[in-house]
């Protein structure tokens, strides 16, 4: 591990403040020392408070923010001298411990400080720096960890036995270190859960840990246990969306309400998940507790989710008996599922968290497999881990995480979607919490979202092999499919009947009727597995009611649409898959109208622009993102028992009225 320390860079953080920002980022850079919001930092700085009075004041990591990316205003600043005095207490249970914390804050609005703050306190060293190095938790989760500690630091570090992270802790090193610590100590170790290094400069802090994690790397490769071999992945497999449809179902089922199952086939994983004793090692427990709230505390090793409820009711039966305090269990669905066919697949309520528990099992994988290399993985007893998922302050995080949006944990399939009004059906469907696959045959595609809940794929749909893969893709990143916008078409340019080529004609039957038939029919036994039933929105047009003249292919294939959705609607009903149409008019905001095209249409019928653009019963203007809300709704709870419909979205043709 290197240091990423520059002067130069750290001049630009001015002040103490400033420093404690700049190795913060540093340390938060490395997912080998810290991972979404693990990890905290500190330090102690006296300044005048309203009377003009010097203050010792902790700025401590406030919760919620990320070491990669804090701001001076994430560091929360609480009263130094009423943190030491609570250390004295010989207790203080969470709920009093939270409460403190908000009391000693010099800054009500700051957010609320680490639950580490009180230990943070209690250590020497202005800057302190708190990490969950990999390679220190590979060596203290196994049989002889502490002996094997001792061995890589001698009396540099004062090493604590595990217990829960918060007041405890707290406590217990504040017994332990004044009793262990000497002139040479530069930082601590606990046991199962990571390091502390501290130092009168954020520099000196800072590498003094980059030098504690680095000397449990070198001991890992003295051992053989730091570099793992690699394959070169997983073979090309055969399509596996049914079953990982399948089991998206019954783990939605588990976690009572619709999940993102992510799969993960890069060659870390497949390996692991080939090892002869996966079995064995993958069922002993996170690699530091704090994980349990994103990963739970043991994977599902192949797809039998009844047992994996079964054991996880247990498990929280006897513990929660044990604990006599009044809990409630959470869901009991895996986030982490291995299975030799399908590879790692992690589920959460958004793709955010799936994404979040794949990257902690990836870090996870490795460390149980240094330690096993080492000559044991032993991770620590199931009671210390559900103390932590069931521990008040860890389950407030999750609380404040608010109400699941409409479509949390469901997958929406756009086509056409690089631009117009497929893009704008993208942004409505993100904006309600759906992971969203948009298709388009525009390279564009790959690049529009780079989020965790968006996949954009390159699929001429013409193609039934590239649609194929598309949906192949699409359930291997989410897990399944939801609702269907049916939005990619073609607009040829005018032609009346007697001159039409039969090329044209064809080719816009191809893409407008074809690719939708194909699309409809493969994404089929998808939809049908959709835990809150499939549902299709097909993005038709005014000229099926109102057809023009000299648009004949156009309106034809528009119709026959309209036609296969009907026939859809009949066929899959009893499927709990609904259907319903919505027919836009003229959608100005479009790649298509240009301004030199605006302006020659609206001559053409003698108006002005405005005119033209508003030519309706409403004199409105519709626009891509008007059809878009329009669509997202139609797959939402005000449609539920609506089918077949087609909804006009023209600001009222009198035409058709
Ligand atoms: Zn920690």
């Amino acid at each position: 591990m290197k240091s990423l320390w520059n002067d130069q860079e750290a001049a630009a953080y001015p002040g103490d403040l400033g420093q404690r920002v700049y190795s913060s980022r540093l340390l938060g850079r490395d997912p080998s020392l810290v991972l979404h919001g693990g990890g905290n930092t500190s330090v102690k700085v006296c300044e005048p408070n309203i009377f003009g009075e010097p203050e010792d004041i902790l700025y401590v990591k406030g919760s919620g923010w990320d070491l990669e990316t804090i701001e001076a205003a994430g560091f929360s600043p609480c009263r130094l001298p009423h943190l030491l005095r609570l250390a004295e207490l010989p207790q203080l249970s969470d709920l009093q411990m939270a409460k403190e914390l908000k009391v000693c804050l010099t800054n009500p609005s700051a957010p609320m400080p680490s639950v580490e703050a009180i230990l943070h306190a209690l250590l020497p060293g202005k800057f302190v720096d708190h990490t969950h190095a990999d390679a220190l938790i590979a060596v203290t989760n196994t049989p002889d960890g502490e002996k094997r500690v001792a061995e890589i630091y001698g009396n540099r570090v004062v090493v604590i036995p595990y217990v829960m992270p918060g007041f405890k802790l707290a406590r217990l090193c504040a017994e332990l270190y004044p009793r262990h610590a000497h002139a040479g100590t530069i930082g601590l170790v606990l046991m199962n859960h990571g390091l502390f290094t501290f130092g009168d400069t954020a520099k000196l802090a800072y590498e003094r840990m980059i030098e504690l994690a680095t000397l449990a790397e070198n001991y890992l490769a003295n051992h053989r246990a730091l570099e793992l071999p690699v394959s070169k992945g997983a073979p090309a497999a055969a399509p596996l969306r049914a079953k990982l449809a399948t089991l998206r179902r019954e783990l939605s089922a588990a976690m009572g309400a619709p999940a993102i199952l992510a799969t993960h086939t890069d060659a870390p994983a497949f390996d692991f998940v080939q090892r002869a004793d996966l079995a064995v090692i993958s069922q002993q427990g996170p690699a530091t507790p704090d994980h349990v709230i994103r990963t739970k505390r043991l994977p599902l090793v192949g797809r039998d989710l009844k047992a994996y409820r079964a054991a996880y009711t247990d498990y929280f039966t006897a513990l929660a008996v044990k604990s006599g305090q009044k809990l409630t269990m959470l869901d009991p669905a895996p986030r982490v599922i291995l299975d030799p066919e399908l590879g790692l697949c992690t589920a959460g309520r958004t793709a955010k968290d799936a994404a979040i528990a794949s990257d902690i099992y990836h870090h996870t994988m490795e460390i149980i497999q240094r330690a096993t290399a080492l000559g044991g993985w032993q991770a620590l007893p199931a009671a210390d881990i559900f103390d932590v998922e069931y521990w008040d302050l860890e389950q407030a995080k999750l609380r404040n995480a608010g109400k699941p949006a409409m479509f949390a944990g469901e997958i929406a399939l756009v086509t056409g979607a690089a631009s117009g009004i497929g893009k704008a059906c993208v942004d409505s469907l993100l904006k309600r919490g759906a992971a969203v696959v948009g298709l388009d045959i525009n390279p564009a595609i790959t690049t529009l979202y780079t989020r965790p809940d968006f996949r954009g794929i390159v699929c001429d749909l013409t193609e039934e092999a590239g649609i194929s893969a598309a949906l192949e893709e699409a359930v291997r990143a989410f897990g399944g499919l939801d609702m269907l916008v049916l939005n990619a078409g073609i607009f040829p340019p005018g032609a009346s009947i007697a001159e039409m080529g039969a090329d044209l004609w064809r080719k816009v039957m191809t893409v407008n009727l074809d690719a939708n038939f194909l699309m409809m029919r493969e994404a089929y036994p998808l939809l049908k597995l959709a835990p809150n039933g499939g549902r299709v929105v097909v993005i038709g047009s005014k000229n099926v009611p109102a057809p023009g003249p000299g648009a004949a292919a156009y309106s034809a294939s528009k119709a026959a649409v309209n036609q296969l959705a009907r026939v859809a609607a009949l066929e899959w009903g009893k499927d709990r898959i609904r259907i319903n149409s919505l027919h836009p008019n003229m959608v100005f905001d479009t790649a298509i109208w240009t301004p030199a095209i605006l302006e020659s249409r609206a001559k053409h019928y003698g108006l002005t622009v405005e005119q033209y653009k508003t030519n309706n019963v409403l004199k409105t203007e519709v626009t891509s993102r008007d059809v878009a809300e329009l669509a997202a709704e139609m797959c939402g709870p005000l449609f539920a028992k609506t089918t077949a419909a087609q909804v006009p979205v023209d600001g009222g043709n009198d035409r058709v009225i």
